[in-house]
């Protein structure tokens, strides 16, 4: 029987990966990027210079082989450096050991392993060749080139990974909408960065940490490269009053800005003013689509069906999922890729949906609550809970970034357990004041146990 092939728009992480593994399980793989290949031209970088890898992703890594090569070239965060505007910052770890941490990886380096690994199991890519325009009935793609110069290619079964602002999904659209709906958060984000430390440590803050200046409205992140510089992400809102991205325009107010909010940082970013005239303001949108798929003809895939914000650093892990589940589904169907399209669709649309609520929510804990009395509060019984009785009691976080339970589950499992923690601390919001042996059997008695995990 002869390959049958499969063309994929977009060779970014998860296109890349999506490529390699359905090599492996014996597809045709031809891969249209329309940037030039960033091995030869160099990273067209433009988004999030890093990003946090976490269990998902990596399960998906080791799926095609990579993990040990990507961990290699990644620096370990074992939770987060909360820096308040007043006192001292400290670490909250993610887990209890170095089994559950999270990784700060380049996004250009992580995406040329991908190519690599992608091209030795045989996938072609065609660099430099966007895609234009799709025409489902008689399936065939337009290509354009940086001279404009257009192509036409057939393509039966498509498939598009070409990010948030997916042309193959726009096609497809016109085509059949898609229930498409842009929700924008509102508020935007801007890169700056730490450059290495000239002292025997390379950097210039704990290294193996997730630094947050939590400022309620705002804030800053920070991820470790593994050559000492940190790249800094402000996130504010996009417009209104004081502060927001309107009212600081250039490096000369948002110096002051700093000076005020972030005092401690500001010294660490030396070309300040320069990384702030020069980055641009990124905008951040939640996609939600109604459908991923047009029959067996195309599918989207990644940020490409399901952008959500970044504030759970899940994105990339939850593409990374996607790939696993997408290539297994194509290799059993064999030809019906119909039957595989919506598979995939019925099986990760509630987890997309999902993931996309809890990033959502995420960005409120990380600039407001992470300093808040009462979230700390929570945080600490629920650290309780799981010790006592760890089959019943996981943090929405843990099950979110360390486990492979659907994201789907961790979003209900994690409401219930927060109405409990709510009821718990009901009287009073001081930990010690709630009776543990109570707090174990009310947990017993309203949920059933975890799942177990893999
Ligand atoms: P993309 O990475 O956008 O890749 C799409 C590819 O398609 C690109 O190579 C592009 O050139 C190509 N393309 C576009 N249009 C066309 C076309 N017409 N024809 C051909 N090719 C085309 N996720 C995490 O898991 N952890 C994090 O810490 C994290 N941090 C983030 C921080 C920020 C500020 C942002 C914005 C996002 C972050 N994310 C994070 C999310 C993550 O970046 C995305 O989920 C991930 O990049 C999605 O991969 P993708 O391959 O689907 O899309």
């Amino acid at each position: 029987m002869t390959q049958q092939t499969i063309t994929l728009i977009g060779g970014g992480l998860v296109g890349a990966l999506l490529a390699q593994l359905l090599a492996k399980r014996g597809f045709a793989v031809k891969v249209f990027e329309k940037r030039p290949d960033p091995r030869r031209e160099g990273f067209v970088g433009g988004r999030s210079i890093n990003l946090a890898l976490a269990e998902r992703g990596l399960q998906a890594l080791r799926t095609a082989g990579l993990a040990d090569d990507v961990l290699q070239r990644a620096v370990m965060m074992r939770g987060r450096m909360v820096h308040p505007l007043q006192g001292v910052s400290g670490l909250q770890r993610y887990g209890v050991d170095d089994s559950e941490v999270i990784w700060s990886v380049s996004r250009g380096g992580l995406n040329m392993l991908l190519l690599d690994a992608a091209e030795a199991a045989g996938v072609t890519f065609h660099f430099g060749q966007g895609l234009a325009a799709a025409d489902l009935d008689t399936q065939r793609i337009t290509l354009v080139d940086e001279t404009g110069t257009q192509r036409q290619h057939e393509a039966a079964v498509l498939v598009g990974a070409d990010g948030a602002g997916s042309a193959l999904r726009a096609a497809m659209n016109d085509y059949m909408p898609l229930g498409q709906r842009v929700e924008p958060l509102g508020h935007g984000y801007k890169e700056l960065e730490i450059p290495p430390a000239t002292g025997a440590s390379h950097f210039a803050v704990e290294p193996h940490a997730l630094h947050i200046w939590p400022r309620g409205g705002y804030m800053c992140i920070a991820l470790p490269n593994t050559e000492g510089s940190f790249t800094v992400t402000l996130f504010l809102p996009a417009h209104g009053p004081h502060p927001s991205f309107d009212t600081l325009p250039d490096a000369a107010a948002a110096s002051e800005f700093f000076r005020q909010d972030f005092s401690d940082l500001l010294p660490l970013i030396p070309n300040f003013a320069e990384d702030y005239d020069q980055h641009p303001v990124g905008s951040l949108s939640t996609l939600y689509l109604d459908r991923w798929h047009i029959d067996g003809r195309a599918l989207l895939i990644g940020d490409a069906a399901h952008a959500i914000v970044p504030f759970h650093g899940q994105g990339m892990n939850c593409g990374f999922e996607d790939t696993v589940v997408l290539a297994n589904l194509l290799a059993e169907a064999g030809r019906d890729t119909a039957n595989a399209f919506s598979e995939f669709q019925r099986i990760r649309k509630p987890n997309a949906d999902a993931i996309a609520a809890m990033a959502l929510e995420n960005y409120i804990e990380m600039r407001d609550s992470v300093a808040d009395p009462r979230y700390l509060a929570k945080r600490e019984l629920g650290a309780r809970l799981a010790e006592r009785a760890p089959h019943y009691f996981m943090a929405r976080y843990r099950m979110v970034t360390f486990t492979h339970l659907p994201y789907a589950y961790a979003y209900d499992r994690g409401r219930a357990q927060d109405v409990l923690l709510d009821q718990l601390l009901r009287d009073s919001s001081d930990v010690e004041n709630v009776p543990l042996d109570a707090a174990v059997s009310a947990l017993r008695a309203t949920l059933p146990p975890l799942p177990p995990l893999r």
